[in-house]
């Protein structure tokens, strides 16, 4: 979804290689891994309020589902590719094993934006991709969640079509709706808040209170909105954030060194997560065009936007004083730039990791469905703490017992388990 010459695809075979290699798995595990199982490209025909029709072009992506059904979220973007979905479905896949959810990994998508269509251009938008996809999706085959851009809105239109089309009632198909019609109590916190367990995590391993901290932010949407939210309230203090500007079609980042206000900030977001920046100059705050938030002078980077945001051009701009990179969005980070970060040995809590929250609240809302019963969101987020902060220090064990990178300890326990999966069920 980025530039155009940046394959997320072959990034995400590329970290998968190198792992192959240190767990030495065979060509046929390997052949089998590096490529989805499933793919299916759909055109959806809309009829819009001018009356004309406009065909969108859509993805729907299967990974691997050795451990359980396929999982992921379908995203709304104008410049979505085949390769960016394929890409996300395959770290679907490591991020489920990883936390040991019984789930294994999916990803859609569909080349629109939002900030063009109207609602009932939306609404024919999700009923035209569940159309043309109902029949390989399923509670028990492959369960979508909203993602970049779409909304519990969204996912409730999606679950009436499905619905209408299987004649029942089944909630369990799609994750991420609202609280109320099948959705669970703190899901929308749940992305956010996990990674910011994963830093308490961190913080606790290097010995640093959290209340001496501060973090820089690229995105304002809302895995990063939870992350300030939970981070505030272990005490430490956001200095910037950034986000996309529809209209001068760059981004900016917003920095007060007193800490940024997130309430205040939030009552001058736009729904996509794009920040008035007339409002916030009156409320102090320092306006730089591009990615400013990288090179602050904080203890914690948290890319919470897109993919491909750290490269091998920005890295040299990390302050020496950063101890914790914790990746919010999905592969925000380049092999080239994570060498770098590696060899600089700042603490690492890759994106699979550390954004694992919103997929592990997504399987907790399945659950829920499926027995029909609501859990209290402190219960949720109980739950959703415990899943994140096992899988952190396993993780982390590993990574002390084999001197390896947190990327490298993440993925060896994920593949690790998949491929376990593909074994005993005599794939490979
Ligand atoms: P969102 O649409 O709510 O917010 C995205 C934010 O990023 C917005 O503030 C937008 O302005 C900003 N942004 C976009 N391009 C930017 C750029 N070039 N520079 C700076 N800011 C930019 O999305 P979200 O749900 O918060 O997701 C963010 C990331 O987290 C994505 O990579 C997504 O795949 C990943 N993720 C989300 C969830 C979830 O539950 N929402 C779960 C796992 C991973």
């Amino acid at each position: 979804m980025t530039d155009k010459s940046f394959n997320p695809f072959e990034m995400a075979q590329t970290q998968f290689d190198s792992i192959a290699d240190k767990l030495d798995l065979d060509e046929g595990t390997r052949e089998l891994l590096r490529y989805n199982q499933r793919e299916y490209h759909v055109s959806i025909p809309v009829r819009m309020d001018d009356g004309t029709v406009k065909v969108f072009r859509g993805f729907r992506v299967q990974h691997n589902d050795s451990r359980g059904p396929a999982k992921g979220g379908i995203r709304f973007h104008p410049m979505e590719t085949i390769n960016t979905v394929r890409a996300l479905a395959m770290w679907m896949t490591w991020k489920c094993a990883v936390v040991d959810i019984p789930l294994g990994g999916a990803k859609g998508g569909v080349i629109c934006d939002p900030h063009n269509l109207s609602a009932r251009e939306q609404e024919g938008i999700c009923r035209g991709w569940i159309r043309q996809l109902s029949r390989d999706l399923g509670p028990l085959n492959d369960v979508p969640a909203p993602d970049v851009m779409t909304t519990p809105q969204h996912m409730l239109w999606m679950l009436d079509e499905f619905e209408t089309i299987r004649g029942s009632k089944l909630p369990g198909f799609i994750t991420g709706k609202p609280v109320g019609m099948g959705g669970s109590m703190g899901r929308t916190e749940a992305t956010g808040y996990g990674v910011i367990f994963n830093v308490r995590e961190a913080l606790k391993e290097l010995k640093i209170p959290p209340a001496d901290t501060t973090a820089s932010i690229q995105g304002f949407g809302n895995v990063a909105q939870y992350a300030i939210e939970l981070y505030n309230q272990i005490w430490g203090k956001v200095v910037c954030v950034s986000c996309w500007d529809q209209k001068d079609q760059i981004s900016y980042s917003f920095k007060k060194l007193d800490g940024i206000d997130l309430v205040e900030l939030k009552g001058i977001t736009d729904r996509f997560g794009g920040i008035d920046k007339k409002k916030a100059e009156k409320s102090g705050y320092e306006i730089l065009p591009g990615d400013a938030w990288i090179e602050q002078e904080v203890d914690i980077l948290i890319p919470a936007a897109l993919e491909n945001q750290i490269t091998g051009e920005n890295v040299g701009r990390i302050s020496d004083k950063v101890k914790i990179i914790a990746e919010g969005a999905n592969g925000p980070t380049t092999p080239d730039a994570d060498k770098e970060i590696s060899s600089r040995k700042i603490f690492m809590i890759p994106d699979l990791l550390a954004n694992a929250g919103g997929v592990t609240c997504s399987y907790f809302e399945q659950v829920q469905c499926n027995m029909n019963y609501f859990w209290e969101k402190d219960e949720v987020l109980g739950k959703l703490d415990t899943k994140i902060t096992n899988a952190f220090n396993a993780v982390n064990g590993l990574a002390k017992s084999k001197k390896l990178y947190m990327r490298d300890a993440a993925y060896v326990i994920a593949v690790g388990r998949v491929v376990e999966a593909c074994r005993e069920r005599g794939w490979v």
